[in-house]
């Protein structure tokens, strides 16, 4: 039997230290702030317990059904399938969700096909992973990860921000474990997991060995306390007028850990600055997990053509020439994204005996998408107007009759009645330019890293020789004396 919902309900309700709006708040499960994206999630579940062909397998470990994220995939069949179970998760919430509970699993399974990484640092760390990735999947936990120093002064390296423990550094250590303290930056979907994942991606000297570390960390061990955002959730004044935000909230968060203990057990990296971004892009973490952001991106992309469509359908210019013109280029685009992930599954390579989507694909597609995503929200917003403003101030007008006929005789459309039109363009502005849309804009072009590390990534991957041959080709083709014997 696969989890189901309630089965993830209950596991969120560990007593963690949640804070929001000047408070610690003791139940974050049924607080107004999370309570519809932790249901959310908990469909997810349930889906995958009703669908468990499409979203599980067999897991090794204890037989049970597990979500297809954490299969190691040893062909090129469990690598479509995995991304099957990938699409269908993310359709359900027209990918509004990014660290839905399948992402951080992939990264654990590219850390397990790369594990020769830590096997050659230290064989103890290796069998920690090994375990932990074991205990994850058997359990099928819902997991986020933080794996970015809090922004501070990017001018100064990690141990220079004026505060030893400004990011998160080890303490001290025994014959336990280890004691960290300090921060990572914005773990997307912690009040929605049961664990962290912790490690660095930023830049690490020598010397900064101290913040060198991996790990994994429930979220309700004491001294995890995780610091969140403005919930859009929470501030939206009902489903009517915000459907994607009472809904789709993921929550971003500061994880704060006030002298936490870590077994060395559940250690991955201790003071190895060497092996922090390794983990990630020398092992197929990166290749893994962005499998499940491009799915992901994909579904979101055909939400947004939906949306574009039906806004122009509804002011009544979808006919007009030069809006086809835009709404094809859009379409292309979103079709050109959807090709490079199905790509992805299709022409992987293979890294020992498991298949793997090409690094050079991935990278493209993660780089391509955080300038594709700003320059397509914004040309929705061209085809939109002023009609995702010009609407009532809340459901609440509805309540009054005097309004309701002034919405009635004003809120006209090609292709709808005024309440249909008003639906429609609250959605769209919720998905478009609410506080929660554009925090979309703003995951979507850093969640995979800033702009300027996944260009480096293309620069090292792509296959140059195959260009530069060609030109070279041409070249060695080139004859000054015959040319110039030619001319003569
Ligand atoms: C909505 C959202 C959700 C997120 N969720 C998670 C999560 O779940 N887990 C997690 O670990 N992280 C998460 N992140 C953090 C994300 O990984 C970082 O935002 C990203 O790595 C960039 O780091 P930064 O924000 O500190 O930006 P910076 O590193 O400060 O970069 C910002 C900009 O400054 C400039 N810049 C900075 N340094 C350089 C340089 N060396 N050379 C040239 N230009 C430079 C570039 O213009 C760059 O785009 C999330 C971020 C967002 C916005």
């Amino acid at each position: 039997m696969s989890r189901t919902g309630s089965d993830y309900l209950a596991s969120l309700r560990d007593g963690r230290a949640v804070y929001i709006n000047g408070e610690r708040i003791d139940n974050h499960v049924d607080h107004p702030a999370f309570r519809n994206a932790v249901q959310t999630v908990a469909g997810m579940y349930d889906y995958q317990a009703q669908n468990q062909e499409l979203m599980t397998f067999r897991s090794p470990g204890n037989g049970k059904q597990v979500n297809l994220a954490w299969q190691l995939p040893s062909s090129q069949e469990d690598l479509v399938r995995r991304g099957e179970a990938h699409l269908a998760w993310a359709r359900l919430t027209g990918g509004w969700i990014g660290r839905s509970p399948d992402h951080v699993p992939a990264a654990l399974v590219g850390m397990m096909i790369g594990i020769e990484l830590l096997e050659n640092y230290d064989p103890a760390r290796a069998k920690a992973l090994r375990d932990y990735y074991a205990y994850a999947r058997d359990n099928d936990l819902a997991l986020t990860y933080t794996i970015v120093n809090p922004q501070g002064d990017r001018s100064r390296n990690v141990g220079d921000q004026g505060n030893k423990y400004h990011s998160l550094g080890v303490v001290d250590e025994d014959a336990e474990g280890i004691t960290v303290r300090g921060a990572k930056m914005l773990g997307t979907s912690a009040v929605l997991a049961q664990e962290c994942l912790v490690g660095v991606q930023n830049p690490l000297r020598p010397e900064d060995d101290m913040y060198a570390l991996s790990f994994a960390v429930p979220l309700a061990q004491k001294g995890v306390k995780i610091l969140s955002r403005r919930s859009y959730e929470q501030s939206a004044s009902s489903a009517f007028d915000y459907p994607l935000a009472t809904r789709f909230d993921e929550n971003d968060a500061l994880i704060y850990f006030d002298d936490v203990k870590i077994p060395w057990e559940r250690v991955f990296i201790y003071r190895r600055p060497e092996l922090c971004g390794a983990l990630f892009h020398q092992t197929a973490a990166e290749q893994m997990m962005n499998l499940q952001s491009q799915a992901r991106f994909t579904v979101k992309l055909q939400f947004l053509l939906g949306v574009a469509r039906r806004l122009t359908e509804t002011t009544g210019t979808v006919n007009f020439p030069a809006v086809q013109d835009t709404l094809g280029r859009l379409a292309g685009q979103a079709m050109a994204v959807e090709g490079n992930f199905r790509a992805m599954m299709l022409d992987p390579t293979q890294r020992g005996e498991f298949y793997v989507p090409k690094a050079s694909r991935v990278y493209s597609a993660t780089s391509a998408g955080q300038s594709l995503y700003p320059e397509f929200v914004n040309d929705i917003r061209g085809l939109a107007g002023g009609g995702v403003i010009m609407l009532p101030s809340s459901v609440e007008d509805f309540g009054n009759p005097e309004i309701v006929e002034m919405i009635e005789a004003t809120q006209r459309s090609a292709a709808t009645d005024p309440l249909g039109r008003v639906k429609l363009m609250k959605l769209a502005w919720d998905a478009l330019g609410s506080e929660f849309g554009s925090r979309h804009t703003q995951y979507e072009m850093f969640y995979s890293g800033p702009p300027f590390v996944q260009h480096m990534r293309c620069f090292g991957n792509y296959d140059w020789n195959a260009s530069t041959a060609m030109v070279d080709n041409i070249l060695s083709d080139v004859s000054l004396e015959a040319s110039l014997g030619a001319r003569k």
